[in-house]
């Protein structure tokens, strides 16, 4: 995947209709926004549009939108904050149809510098691309350049994402990122793609089954692969150790087996967990007061279940850390969720937060652990987009990415 992309830098937006698909997809409760720190994201990109005479139209989904639109996801509580943020105002087009009549309308009218807000994309229906290609079209009918500011979105290959492009294209328009776009391909790129060496991995969270290209893809490009977290004890396991009633999944002992001969003949360090914090079982709820104890990775008791790393192995992977020049996170090291299972993803996010070298969060999980533990400006970058950072660490073409122009 070529990585090198126009930005909102290379374009000239001067008396240009330019569409920005940002990622406006906010918590809301009782249609107050919860969590403004989307909106803030997506100022610069705006601002620099604004600033350059663009006529600025912005679109976005918000929520899952099951049974059609309603009213409880749409886009207005956005416009009006965003207008707060902007300090201009941000016309908002109500139309659950996205494009229509009132909205060629309202880009008819306006002049440079102005802004407007599109309703919730997926109130449409037709985001897929394959079903997509006349809302695809609409949308770029609405406009010369497209920007897109959404990585959180960009695996998908959705009309607002990448379908929209080829019509831009086709029409002599432009394809280009916004900063966040950008912020999230040098950085994952990078790691990915030409890491400084040596290049720490580092994988958590709760199944296996849930990441295995990220494991294949990373223990190929990284000089040492951590593994933590509940889908450690199915590489324990495979080991042939006893894991108790830790999870585990049965079916993918043979993949664990398969990765560590791979780790072994790339001359890879694989390393995982030499202790672990065992309980009677999963807390419940979540945060309940639980005994733990401490024992080896080997020595788990039957009947006892694994909860997160001890303390050995939080000094071994942070070990691991210090020596790196790049490292990339994704997934806890255990239940981070309850204070007491708390303390390997805190070692880790604590080793992470203490070396010099360049700090990635894949979102998500991981990038929630590092917030509420109150790591995060510690970290050089914190992806925006969970289910797109992993695509992009299992080595994926991420459709959002790849439909930008190259330089
Ligand atoms: P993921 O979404 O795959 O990144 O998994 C995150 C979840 O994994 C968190 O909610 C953690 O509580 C959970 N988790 C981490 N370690 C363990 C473990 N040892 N046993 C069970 N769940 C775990």
């Amino acid at each position: 995947m070529g990585l090198n992309k126009k930005s909102v830098d290379d374009i000239n937006a001067k008396g240009k209709r330019v569409l920005v698909r940002c990622d406006f997809n906010v918590p809301l409760k009782n249609g107050e926004i919860t969590d403004e720190t989307r909106i803030v994201a997506a100022l610069p990109t705006i601002n620099k549009l604004v600033s350059d005479g663009g006529k600025v139209i912005l679109c976005s989904h918000l929520g899952k939108v099951k049974n059609g639109p309603n009213e409880g996801e749409s886009l207005a509580p956005v416009a009006k904050r965003l207008s707060e943020k902007l300090g201009r105002e941000v016309k908002f087009i109500a139309d659950y149809n996205v494009t229509g009549a009132d909205t060629t309308a309202a880009v008819e009218a306006m002049n440079e510098g102005d802004v407007i807000l599109l309703q919730n994309t997926r109130f449409r229906g037709k985001e897929e691309t394959k079903n997509g290609e006349e809302f695809s079209k609409e949308l770029a009918d609405l406009a010369d350049l497209y920007v897109c500011d959404a990585f959180g979105s960009s695996h998908r290959a959705h009309a607002s994402v990448e379908g929209v492009t080829k019509f831009i294209t086709a029409k002599g328009g432009e394809n280009a990122v916004g900063y966040l776009m950008q912020k999230e391909i040098d950085f994952l790129g990078n790691a990915v793609e030409n890491p400084v060496r040596p290049f720490v991995a580092i994988l958590g969270g709760a199944k296996v089954a849930d990441k295995l290209n990220v494991i294949n893809n990373l223990l190929e490009k990284c000089d040492t692969l951590i593994i933590g977290g509940g889908m450690a004890f199915t590489f324990l396991k495979a080991k042939g150790y006893e894991i108790g009633n830790s999870l585990v999944d049965d079916e993918k002992l043979d993949y664990c087996k398969e990765m560590m001969e791979k780790a072994e003949k790339l001359g890879k360090k694989l390393l995982l967990p030499i202790d672990t914090t065992i309980a009677d079982g999963f807390p419940n709820p979540i945060d309940a007061e639980i005994a733990v104890e401490v024992v080896d990775a080997d020595k788990i008791p039957a009947g006892k279940e694994g909860l997160d790393i001890g303390s050995k192995t939080a000094e071994l992977f942070a070990d691991a850390v210090k020596s790196a020049k790049t490292v990339v996170w994704n997934g806890p090291m255990g239940v981070f969720e309850n204070p007491v299972l708390a303390k390997g993803t805190i070692a880790v996010a604590k080793a992470l937060a203490e070396t010099e070298a360049t700090t990635i969060i894949g979102g998500g999980d991981s990038a929630a652990a590092v917030n509420q533990l109150g790591f995060a400006d510690k970290m050089s970058h914190i992806s925006t987009g969970g289910g797109a950072s992993l695509e992009f660490l299992e080595g994926k073409e991420l459709p959002g990415v790849v439909a930008a122009d190259d330089k």
